[in-house]
This record gives C-alpha cells, structure tokens and sequence, in this order.
C-alpha cells in the first residue's frame, strides 16, 4: 500500500469510526486507484479520491410508528447521498436490524462506481432503517413503510433522488412508499423503481440483478471459451437476487445445488429446478417461510443449520464450478475462498453488495479465478432501474425483449469495460482493478468539470 492511501486510510479510520464495511470499501478502491492516481496528478490535485469519499449529504431521521396493537415504535431512518456529479443520487432502500450508518455508507460508495459502470446518467445513494420487517403482518409494513416516507419525501424527487429496493424491500414495500410518496406530494412521478408494472414499473425489474449476475459469469467463463452449460453452481440466498439467479442458470444449461438464509442452507445434489424454484418462490415471496422447509419437501436436499461459532461457512464447501453469493456483505471470508477454490471453484459472479471480505478477494485474485465484483457483477439491478427511468420519462413502457436485450447489453459493456480497463492498467484479468478505476474515470472527470462543490 502506498504512503498516499496509508495516511488517506488512517484519516478515513479516525474520522468514521466504528464503519469497519466503510473502511474495508473503501480500502478496496482506493488501493485499485493507485494506479490511476499515479498517471494522473489531476485528480491528486483536486482531491477526488478525498471528496468522493465524503457523502455530499447524510439525511438521518426518526420513524415513529404505531402497530396493530396500538403500540409505539421508533426506527431510525435514513438515506446516504453520496454523489451526484453524472446524474440524480440513486441507490436501493434496505430494512434489516443489522442496518446502520457505516453499513449504508459502504453501500452508497460502492454505489458511485457500479451506477458509473452502467453508462447510464445515476449518481450514487443509498438509504434504509434498522426496521425488521421478518414476520411482521401487511398492515405494520405498510405503516412503518408511511412513517419511513413520511420524511423522506421531502429529500427525493425523480431528478433528485430515486430510491429502490434492497435486502427487505421489495414490491410490496415499494408500494406502500409509492402510495405515501404520491399522497404528500400530489404527484405521480418515477420517484422510486421496482414499482408494480400496472403502476410505472419495468418488466424484467425483478429479474435484473440475478439475471445480470448470471450474464455477467456467461461473458467472464467466454474469455476462456466456456459456457454455463452443465456448470454447477452454488448460491446463498434465497431473496430476489438469489431467486433469479437460479432461474437464469436454470435457463442457461447450468445445475444450482444451494440456496439459504439467515436460519441455514440446503445442498440439493439433485438441483434446484423449475418447479423447485417455484417452490422457493413461493415459499420466500407469499408465504414468507424459511429455506428449512425445502429440505422437509424435497428428501433429495440436506438442510444444515448455520452455526454463528464457526470460522466458515459449509455452504462454500461443496464441489462447483461457479458461485454466486446473493445474500449480503462480507459472507465469504479468507477460508471460505480457500474452501471455494479447493472445491474446484474457477469463477465467482458477486449478486450481493460486497459479499467478500478483504481476505477472500486476496485469495481469488492470488489463484486467478475469474472474479467479477459486485459493483460490476451485480449492477444488472440499478440499470435496469435506469431503464425503469427512461420508461417513466417517456411514458412508455417497453417489452419484456426490449428491456432484457437492454439489460444483456449493459452487462456485456460493463464485463468490457472491466476486461479492457485491467489490460490498460498492466493488470489483465483483474475485474477489480478493471471495476473500481472504470467506475471512477467518468466520474472523477465529471468531478473536474464541474468545478470544487
Ligand atoms: P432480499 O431481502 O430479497 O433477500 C436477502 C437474502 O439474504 C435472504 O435470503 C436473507 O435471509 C439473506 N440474508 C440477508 N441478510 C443476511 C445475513 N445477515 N446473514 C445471512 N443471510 C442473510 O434481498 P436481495 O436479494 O434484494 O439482496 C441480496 C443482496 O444483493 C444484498 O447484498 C443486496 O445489497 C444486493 N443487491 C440487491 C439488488 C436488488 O436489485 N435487489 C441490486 C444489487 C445488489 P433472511 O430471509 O433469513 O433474512
């Protein structure tokens, strides 16, 4: 590490403390943008790296909410908007108890470069609450997704800022803070994606980032002349991303054999096919139940409980192929990586935001796996939520082919860009160098542009 970024890392340390996802985010890119920094003193100069890693503007808020008993509660809220020097702030809500400042801070971050990476005009946010929405009724979602809106709206607008789901918030949350949004302020605009397609939403949508993830693996496994055809593959999650990944796979000649949750995973050697996706669909989407049950219905799955005590975790110790983690940050550690490269796996297409710890990413980048990061991998979501824009400015959707095209062209560019990126730079094959430094040049020059603001 360079003396720059070690005393640029020291002053991100001591002025953000307790944000360790931040700080490991930011690490990540600033140790990539070494590179660039060195052949360009114009950004040293105007302090980019400095400034964007600063959020243009953090908006915390309290959310009091009332359930069906009659109850009080009081969530905290918030949205990150960290850059808008190529378009309007736009980044996904996430609703999880574990959700706090740091962690939306690491997510706006990784935001700025993904939304870059699309060539689409999106600056970066990101927002949410530590509201556990996990077995709670319709109706207390929907009143804590009003209380949430309720001060929200004042700092959103379709040329503002354009939130979207993440892990919790899904349509129907979209919903009800599309319903508050349009009742305080009398307007009906594209303030939000993932919206329902008889009300403004984009087909394709919810496929976008497991799809994207998917199409991102087919382009990097091309390099090598190969196919999905006949790759086994292992996935975490079971929520949206995790969802259609499996489908994709599915469609693309490839066997899923893992799927979990937050409780524990299930090993189906047999793979997770159609009618058992739609199972899971199901299971997840309507019924809201946990990924223990798919091992009660199908004996040919064996369901492992996690054990928070262990130093790995058993769901990326199986032979495959291809992994796509699909559930959160930071869930394949140093020995985890070691155990997915053991098992034979050669390619690892991130669904998730940041699913590799520092550690990880060092041993896939050491055994030279085809390793394509979130912030390229997975942002198949955030455009497509672009393209939900571009429907919503026209007012005029576009078909299911269209947008699926649209969105298999994006992930083509971005796998480009990372694989020419890496080249110019000495470093071929380097999806993360090739991510963070093509991410960054477009915004860093719109940056200079437009003037020290
Ligand atoms: P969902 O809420 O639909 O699903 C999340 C899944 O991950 C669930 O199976 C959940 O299990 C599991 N999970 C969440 N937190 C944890 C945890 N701390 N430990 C173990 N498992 C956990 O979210 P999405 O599928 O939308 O998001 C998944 C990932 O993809 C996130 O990292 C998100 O930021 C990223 N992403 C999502 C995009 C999108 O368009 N939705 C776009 C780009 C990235 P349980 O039900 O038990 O909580």
């Amino acid at each position: 590490m360079s003396q720059y970024i070690k005393d640029l890392m020291a002053e991100v340390k001591a002025k953000n403390p307790a944000e360790p996802e931040f700080h490991q985010a930011v690490q990540e890119v600033a140790e990539s943008l070494a590179l660039v920094l060195d052949r360009h003193p114009e950004y040293r100069a105007a302090k980019i790296l400095e400034r964007i890693i600063e959020p243009e503007r953090i908006i915390t808020f309290r959310v009091p909410w009332v359930d069906d008993q009659g109850e009080v509660h009081v969530n905290r809220g918030f949205r990150i908007e960290m850059n808008s020097a190529i378009g309007p702030y736009k980044g996904g809500l996430r609703f999880h108890p574990s959700v706090n400042q740091g962690i939306l801070k690491f997510l706006a971050f990784e935001q700025v470069f993904k939304n870059s990476l699309t060539t689409l005009p999106m600056g970066g946010g990101k927002g949410g609450s530590d509201f556990d929405p996990k077995g709670k009724s319709d109706l207390k979602i929907m009143r804590f997704c009003q209380a949430f809106m309720s001060e929200l709206f004042r700092h959103i607008g379709p040329d503002t800022d354009v939130p979207a789901g993440d892990i919790g918030v899904g349509g129907r949350e979209i919903g009800y803070l599309f319903g508050q949004y349009k009742k305080l302020r009398n307007e009906f605009t594209g303030v939000l994606t993932g919206k329902g397609l008889n009300w403004g939403g984009s087909l394709i949508r919810p496929e976008a980032t497991g799809y994207g993830a998917v199409y991102f693996a087919a382009e990097m496994l091309g390099i090598k002349k190969q196919t999905l055809e006949g790759k086994v593959c292992l996935v975490s999650g079971s929520g949206n991303v995790a969802q259609y990944t499996v489908e994709k796979v599915n469609q693309l000649g490839g066997k899923v054999v893992t799927l979990s949750d937050s409780n524990g995973y299930i090993y189906d050697e047999a793979g997770i096919d159609k009618d058992k996706l739609a199972y899971v669909m199901e299971l997840k989407n309507v019924r809201r139940g946990r990924m223990k049950e798919y091992a009660d219905k199908y004996k040919s799955a064996v369901y492992t409980e996690l054990n928070q005590n262990a130093d790995f975790n058993p769901l990326w110790n199986h032979k495959a192929h291809c992994a796509f983690p699909s559930a959160t940050q930071n869930e394949i550690n140093g020995k985890d990586a070691e155990n997915l490269v053991k098992n034979g796996v050669y390619v690892v297409s991130e669904g998730a935001n940041m699913p590799t710890n520092l550690d990880g990413v060092k041993v896939f980048l050491d055994n030279k796996i085809l390793y394509g990061p979130g912030k390229a991998a997975n942002a198949g979501g955030v455009a497509t939520s672009g393209l939900e824009m571009t429907q919503n400015s026209m007012r005029m959707p576009w078909t299911r082919e269209e947008v699926d095209n649209r969105l298999h062209m994006i992930m083509k560019s971005i796998h480009k860009t990372c694989v020419d990126v890496s080249e110019r730079f000495g470093v071929p094959g380097n999806y993360v160098i090739g991510a963070n430094i093509g991410g960054f040049l477009k915004v860093a020059d719109a940056m200079i542009d437009q003037g020290v603001v």
